[in-house]
C-alpha cells in the first residue's frame, strides 16, 4: 500500500516502478525482523526504476541500518545511476528517526531521494503467514538553506540536510 497525501501537490512526486516495489517488498520481508536497506537506481532523480538490496551490517539491525561498505562501494564504482536510498522500519512508523537525519550527511550528494517503509501489523503477518503490508513514505533530500521549507528542518540539532516529504507514484516500467 502506497501512502498518498494531497498536501504534497506542490512537490515533485517520485515515481517507483512496480517491479522495483516488488523487489523492495520481497527484500524487506526476508530481512524481518531486522531493518532492510538498499538503493534505488533510475534514469533521472524522480524515476526509481530498480531496487538493489544491500546487506544491513548494523550492530543493532532491529532498529538501525548500515550499508555494507564493500557492496555499497562496488555499486557506486560500478557506475550505477544511484538515485535513492531505502530502508525499513519493522517496528516503528515510516518517519525519519533522528539517527536517519544524522546519517544524511554521509549520503547526501550521492542520493536525491529517500524511501522508508513501515510494516503494518507484523504480528498478524507471522500468525497467518500473509505477506507483510508496507506503508511507504518518500522524501526528497534537501540541503538546508535559510529559505528551505523542508519538513524536518526544525529538528533541533541543525542538520545541514533535511527531508521533504513527497508523494510516491507506482507505475508500470
Ligand atoms: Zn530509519
Amino acid at each position: 500500500m502506497v501512502h498518498k497525501k494531497d498536501e504534497f501537490h506542490n512537490v515533485q512526486p517520485l515515481k517507483l516502478t512496480r517491479e522495483a516495489y516488488k523487489e523492495l517488498a520481497h527484500h524487506t520481508e526476508i530481512c524481518l525482523p531486522f531493518e532492510a536497506c538498499g538503493i534505488l537506481v533510475g534514469s533521472s532523480p524522480d524515476k526509481l526504476d530498480r531496487f538493489i538490496p544491500v546487506t544491513n551490517v548494523s550492530q543493532n539491525p532491529l532498529h538501525h541500518f548500515s550499508l555494507h561498505p564493500a557492496e555499497w562501494t562496488s555499486l557506486l564504482l560500478g557506475g550505477m545511476p544511484v538515485q535513492g536510498l531505502y530502508h525499513s522500519h519493522p517496528s516503528s512508523p515510516p518517519v525519519p528517526s533522528s539517527e536517519d537525519l544524522n546519517q544524511l550527511g554521509s549520503f547526501a550528494g550521492l542520493f536525491t531521494s529517500y524511501l522508508i517503509a513501515g510494516i503494518k501489523a507484523p504480528a498478524s503477518v507471522q500468525q497467518h503467514g500473509q505477506k507483510p503490508e508496507l506503508t511507504l513514505t518518500s522524501y526528497w533530500i534537501r540541503e538546508n538553506t535559510s529559505t528551505s521549507p523542508a519538513s524536518y528542518q526544525s529538528h533541533p540539532s541543525g542538520f545541514t540536510w533535511s527531508l521533504e516529504e513527497t508523494r510516491l507514484v507506482l507505475h508500470e516500467s
